[in-house]
């Protein structure tokens, strides 16, 4: 009990009073409010439903939709990462959906097979370098940046993040749990500097001229795109000859003990359409999972890539082999 009060007094804008109302959806989220505020305002403008926010972090939202069980306020958990999405659904907090629009809408290797979760944009990761030391047609894979050449010119956000813990997966997944060390081992020989805790700053070290290059999920890269100090950025798509580049998505899923399962599957459905797409990926600077939807210009000027088209789910089962990995070869 005392956990449910100490989660209540943290969340943003949600009482713990229990309501029961047939229009109105909740939302248990990790995703920054004021992305995903404007888009439920358009959806209860458009069909009357009410949609509040829970927000917080994803392992907090986790225990307590699981905590809460058939009690639980949740009717749709949306997060981010592949990681995270599967496992919420291995501590089965999703009910499985079927649903014809969902999967049209959404290609099978951005979603669970059963139907537990979603991916409703696309985030890709991949290297940015500093167009004042390192020339980018010496650029190439992820694999690459092991060789001695990029000896102290690569700095690293921490393999905490499961951003990438999610790389490292799908590299395991390409290439085995051997060569992938090897490949880690590399990127940990060639760091100009001690990891770092956020994907901003180390774009910030890089342009500072700390390191010539890194790895990072591109929105990121886009904040900063509009601030003349940091137009030495440059991106390049990794692995283009190779799989592509590896893409990871934000993603929801109906809750278990949720009361309203067919109105947050209508919500979902609509989160995948053309009209909300826009907005949804936009938001965060992110890519529509939907084909055929435009993106802002400063996603528009890195140009069509080639992605990795792994199986996200599987990006998820290797998780933990992933944190091994990382551990055995020193990257912190
Ligand atoms: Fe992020």
């Amino acid at each position: 009990m005392q956990y449910i009060k100490l989660l209540c007094l943290s969340v943003l804008l949600v009482s713990c009073s229990k309501e029961n109302d047939e229009n109105l959806l909740t939302i248990y989220t990790s995703r920054q409010p004021q992305l995903i505020e404007p888009l439920m305002e358009q959806y209860t403008e458009k069909t009357g439903i009410k949609v509040r926010l829970l927000s917080g972090k994803a392992p907090e939202l986790m225990e307590r939709i699981s905590v809460e069980g058939e009690e639980t306020k949740a009717d749709i958990f949306m997060t981010v990462d592949a990681g995270v999405l599967w496992q919420a659904g291995e501590r089965g907090i999703f009910e499985n959906v079927e649903s014809e629009m969902l999967n049209n809408n959404i290609p099978e290797h951005l979603r669970d097979m059963d139907g537990k979760w979603f991916g409703l944009s696309k985030r890709a990761r991949t290297i940015v370098y500093s167009s004042d030391n390192i020339s980018g047609s010496d650029l190439s894979t992820y694999e690459n940046l092991a060789y001695p050449t990029w000896s102290n010119k690569l700095c690293l956000r921490t393999s905490k993040k499961v951003y990438n813990r999610s790389l490292i997966a799908s590299m395991i997944d390409a290439h085995g749990y051997e060569r992938t060390k090897k490949v880690v081992q590399g990127w940990v020989n060639n760091l100009a500097t001690e990891v770092f805790s956020s994907d901003t700053q180390v774009l910030k070290a890089v342009s500072a001229g700390q390191c010539g290059i890194t790895i990072v999920n591109t929105y990121y890269l886009a904040r900063l795109a509009d601030d003349p100090q940091y137009s030495n950025l440059k991106l390049h798509w990794a692995n283009q000859d190779g799989r592509g580049t590896h893409v990871n998505i934000s993603g929801a899923g109906v809750v278990k003990g949720s009361n309203n399962k067919a109105k947050a599957v209508k919500l979902l459905e609509w989160l995948s359409s053309a009209e909300a797409q826009e907005v949804y990926a936009g938001a965060n600077k992110e890519f529509p999972v939907l084909k055929g939807i435009k993106v802002g210009q400063t996603l528009s000027n890195w140009g069509d890539f080639k992605e990795d088209l792994i199986s996200v789910e599987k990006l998820g089962s290797l998780q933990k082999e992933a944190v091994l990995l990382a551990q055995e070869a020193g990257y912190k």
